[in-house]
């Protein structure tokens, strides 16, 4: 039987809508913007056949011999959880932290729906068996997911009232025996080109009157009517100058809907606004997804600290006291993520309406909505230590074989580091903070979570006020 890895690959050849520029993608594994991504990716699903690595990875299907991946681990005590924890960081360490949507993410939520079935089937009569069937199916066939759940950014100031943006957002055109169909647009998914299906619901709570709008679905890639409009490729075929590019390019897409036929056994929700929005805010699957992104943040967080220890060095200016200061703001940076994810694990508890064992959400609610100011932070730190060396490199390696070769060996230099490992390191650094990738990866930092701004102030309105607020009226009190 072929390798997981070539399954997946296999799996894409499904008569999928992919566009990049005016083309039509027919191979993807072969295609220059995907196919370094793509091995990357298929690569990550063969440790799962390794006998030596696959149990770091995965756990076996009910003491079978059947392994998926611990995504799929429906956690019941600290040990499910540490072993979830510890195939999200073995995934995000493999891959440096920069891939973000290696499906661990979706694949969470599915599993938190499905340690939650019996609870959540109470939104609808046959959601129960639709969950059950999709999440067995999902992890006996290793399926790829990602998530669509924002709406395209025509006019944010108005809503669905306004017939130009009903049009636009997705909604159902009709309903038939098969299921329902669907037309309007979805952004942003990441890994959307590649994957198997997409979970689709409204990120925003709706207005009960918006009933067409309302929906929650598991909508396969190939469907006849999807579209994947992708960003500009940032995949770079060139490994020695483009490390990070060459090998991570999570592609984004905007999903484009032309009446596309979701059929009943996918449609999760239909027409009902709260129960779409209590799917989507339902705090036990929610907080295992989270919970793969802040660990997957700190393996993020460890790379660019290494990479920036490196360049200080490479150039000798870890001596110098400010270096030092920003250095070790990056130690502080790392540790408080660390302990975050320690903080969630340790204070996890047993959900008494589940029975799943889940992370302390509010630490990893913080987690998610400090890395958004950290992760800048961090380049900005990898920029100002490095100064103008990162344009200070020739432009391909391979100019150390050429005519220059003497000179650039002797120019190129650094403290204890010959030239040519010098211009690799830089280029590597530039690939974090100045290519196409890493200027995304800023942008991807700031915003996976949802909009910041909002993130923050709803751990505000969240938060128990009165615990902070009237130890402070007692004191005032205790003073007249
Ligand atoms: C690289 C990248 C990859 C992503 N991948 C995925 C993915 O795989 N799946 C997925 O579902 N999503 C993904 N996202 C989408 C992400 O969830 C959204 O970008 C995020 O939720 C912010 O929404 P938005 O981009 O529509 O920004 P907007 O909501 O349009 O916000 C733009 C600005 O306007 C302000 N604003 C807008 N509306 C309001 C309001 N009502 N109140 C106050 N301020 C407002 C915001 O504060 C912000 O400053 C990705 C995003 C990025 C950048």
């Amino acid at each position: 039987m072929a390798s997981r890895g070539k399954r997946f690959l296999d799996s894409l050849n499904d008569g999928r809508s992919v566009w990049v520029d005016n083309d039509r993608v027919n191979d993807l594994p072969t295609h220059p913007a995907f196919s370094g991504t793509l091995n990357t990716i298929s690569q990550l699903f063969d440790l799962l056949d390794d006998v030596k690595i696959r149990d770091q990875v995965g756990y076996s299907v009910d003491g079978s011999d059947k392994y998926a991946h611990s995504s799929f681990l429906v956690p019941y005590s600290a040990e499910d959880l540490a072993k979830r924890s510890h195939a999200f960081s073995y995934w995000a360490k493999e891959t440096n932290g920069v891939m973000s949507r290696l499906s661990d993410y979706a694949r969470s939520l599915v599993t938190g729906w499905y340690g939650s079935r019996k609870q959540l089937g109470k939104l609808d009569s046959k959601l129960e068996s639709k969950i059950t069937a999709y999440y067995e199916e999902a992890r006996d066939n290793d399926l790829f997911l990602t998530t669509s759940l924002l709406d395209p950014q025509i006019d944010r100031s108005k809503g669905l009232d306004d017939q130009r943006i009903a049009e636009r957002y997705l909604h159902v055109v009709k309903e038939t025996k098969e299921g329902i169909v669907l037309s309007g647009a979805k952004m942003i998914a990441t890994g959307a080109p590649y994957t198997n299906d997409f979970l689709i619901f409204s990120f925003n709570k709706l207005d009960t009157r918006h009933s067409k709008h309302a929906h929650a679905l598991i909508v396969p890639a190939g469907s006849k009517g999807l579209h994947i409009v992708c960003r500009d490729s940032f995949a770079e075929a060139d490994v020695q100058n483009y490390p990070l590019s060459a090998r991570y390019d999570e592609m984004d897409a905007v999903l484009l809907f032309d009446e596309v036929l979701v059929p009943w056994e996918r449609v999760l929700i239909n027409g009902d606004a709260d129960a779409v929005w209590k799917l989507r805010s339902h705090v036990p699957s929610n907080t295992l997804a989270f919970h793969q992104t802040v660990v997957r943040f700190v393996a993020k967080l460890e790379f660019v600290t290494g990479v920036t220890f490196a360049v200080a060095d490479a150039i000798g200016v870890d001596g110098f006291l400010h270096v030092q200061e920003k250095l070790g703001e990056l130690i502080t940076q790392i540790d408080t993520m660390k302990a975050l994810v320690i903080a969630a694990e340790v204070q996890a508890k047993l959900d008494p309406v589940s029975g799943m064992w889940l992370p302390e959400a509010s630490y990893i609610d913080t987690a998610r909505s400090i890395g958004t100011k950290l992760y800048p932070r961090a380049i900005e730190i990898l920029q100002q230590i490095g100064g103008g060396g990162f344009v200070q490199t020739p432009a391909r390696i391979s100019q150390f074989d050429g005519p220059l070769s003497d000179l650039l060996n002797r120019y190129f230099e650094g403290v204890s580091i010959n030239a040519e490992n010098k211009v690799r390191l830089f280029k590597l650094a530039w690939d974090l903070i100045g290519s196409p990738l890493g200027s995304r990866h800023e942008l991807y930092e700031r915003f996976y979570a949802g909009d910041p701004v909002r993130s923050f102030a709803n751990q505000y309105l969240s938060s128990d006020k009165s615990a902070l607020v009237d130890p402070i009226w007692k004191l005032l009190r205790q003073s007249r």
